[in-house]
This record gives structure tokens, sequence and C-alpha cells, in this order.
């Protein structure tokens, strides 16, 4: 995939239901341009998703999934699968912070998942980063390689570029505390050199890798200007249309 191309992505984790959704779609529809070089994706409620497909432009707006689970059917109450997803996401987040400390899921779920979704044609988004205890051991970069072992372990070089990566220190998500660069670009670089020894360089140096932590409009444009890195994953920010809208572009720029 194109690493040209800026992937902005929101995150609307459990908010918005299916009119807000809707008509916050709509308000989007209306800002965002048909951009070459930036691609930009909503990951609304699993509720709301089936309405929106209906609604979104492709060509202008993709939608992701927050979760699936990574049988394709079966008697797993409660559950939705990538291949039913299929058709209607064209991306899904995969081992978000939230999946791994608060539902407790693991390198195991998270690798069936990456697989599931490259198996249904969806686009998975493999979220790693470390805890402010690993961060303070100076254990990030251990971390980074077992959730990138973890969660590519059956991912051919063939596939690995239908894979995205996003850094996303846990600490940064939701707290307001922001990431400074240069920690971003020595993660990004630890994570791209993983890649590199995994998949050799030329499959390495083809993925995208995003960043997300307490993004905002105004810190946008700072890690977007960053070599490493191609793209945002915005949780908080992307709940309020304007300051989306301002987040992209800026990317727009950024890629000018
Ligand atoms: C996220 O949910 O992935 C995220 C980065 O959230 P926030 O921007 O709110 O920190």
């Amino acid at each position: 995939m194109a690493r040209d191309k800026a992937l902005i992505v929101g995150n609307w984790k459990m908010n918005l239901g299916v009119h807000e959704a809707s008509l916050y779609l709509h308000k989007l529809s209306k800002v965002v341009k048909i951009h070459r070089n930036v691609e930009v994706v909503i990951a609304p409620t699993m509720l709301t998703l089936q309405t929106l497909s209906l609604q979104v432009n492709l060509r202008q707006i993709k939608l992701a999934a927050q979760n699936f689970y990574w049988r394709d059917h079966g008697a797993y109450t409660g559950e939705v699968s990538a291949s039913q997803l299929r058709g209607i996401v064209q991306f899904a987040l995969v081992g978000h912070s939230e999946r791994r400390y608060v539902f407790n899921e693991s390198d195991k779920d998270t690798r069936a998942k990456v697989q599931a979704a490259i198996r249904n044609d969806i686009r998975p988004i493999l979220c790693v980063g470390e805890t402010l205890s690993e961060r303070t051991a100076n254990e990030t970069k251990d971390v980074l390689f077992d959730q990138l072992i973890g969660g590519l372990a059956n991912v051919t070089s063939e596939e690995l570029d239908r894979v995205v990566i996003a850094y996303e220190p846990v600490w940064a998500i939701g707290t307001g505390k922001n990431a400074v660069p240069e920690d971003v670009m020595n993660a990004i670089q630890a994570i791209r050199s993983q890649l590199k020894h995994l998949y050799g360089a030329k499959a390495a140096d083809g993925v995208q890798v995003l960043y997300g932590g307490s993004v905002t409009a105004d810190s946008a444009a700072t890690y977007l200007a960053l070599p490493d890195v191609d793209g945002l994953l915005i949780g908080g920010a992307s709940l309020d249309d304007h300051a989306f809208a301002s987040i992209i572009e800026k990317a727009y720029v950024s890629k000018k």
C-alpha cells in the first residue's frame, strides 16, 4: 500500500447512536475533499455500520469496525464476525489498548483477528503501544516487538501490505498527554526495524504506520510532519466533526 498516502482514522469508541452518526457523516461529507494522497476512515459503533455503509461515498470516506470476532460463524452469542463485516467495512481496528486492557484480549486473539480480517478482505489496523509502567521500566521496544510478533505471526510478506500498524502509547490514549515527537519517531523506527527483521526491507518499507494518542486539531500537524508517521488514529477529537475536519485539512496540507 502506498506510503505517500496519509491515513486519517477516527475511532468513535462507544459514542454516537444511529441518528447522531448519520448526521455526523452528513456534515463530514460536506467538507471532506477527495484527495489522491489522503484517505479518511471512520470507525463508528457496530450498530451504526450498516446504516452508514449505505450513506457513505467510499471514494471520500471509508469505514472501519472497532472490533469483531475472529471465527467466521457459529455459536458465539453476541459476536459479529469479519466475514459478516465483509463489504460493509474496509478496515478494522485490532489490538486497540482498550480491547487488550479492558477486555483482556491476548496476542493470540489479536493474531487470529488480523488473519480473519485479511481473509475477509478487510485491512487490519494493528494497534501496539506500551503502558506507562512499561515505559518507565524502559521496556517500550520489547513491548512493541512482542506485540508485533504476536499480532503478525501468521501474516506472510505478500499479505503485509494489507496491514496498517498504529503506534499508540497506552498512557497517551484519552489522557490528553502528548508523546513528544522524538519519542514517536524512536518508537516508529523501532517498529519499522522489527518489520524489516521479520519481512525484509522492501516489504517493511511499504507498511503504513500511524500515530495515535490524544491528537487534537492543534497537535495533528506536528505528528503529520514526522517523516515516519503515515497518518493518525484519532479518538476523542474525532467525535467533533469540526475538529476532525480540521485534522483532515492538515493532512491535505502535509501531502501537498
Ligand atoms: C484511540 O482511541 O485510539 C485514541 C488515540 O484515542 P484519543 O485520541 O482519545 O487518545
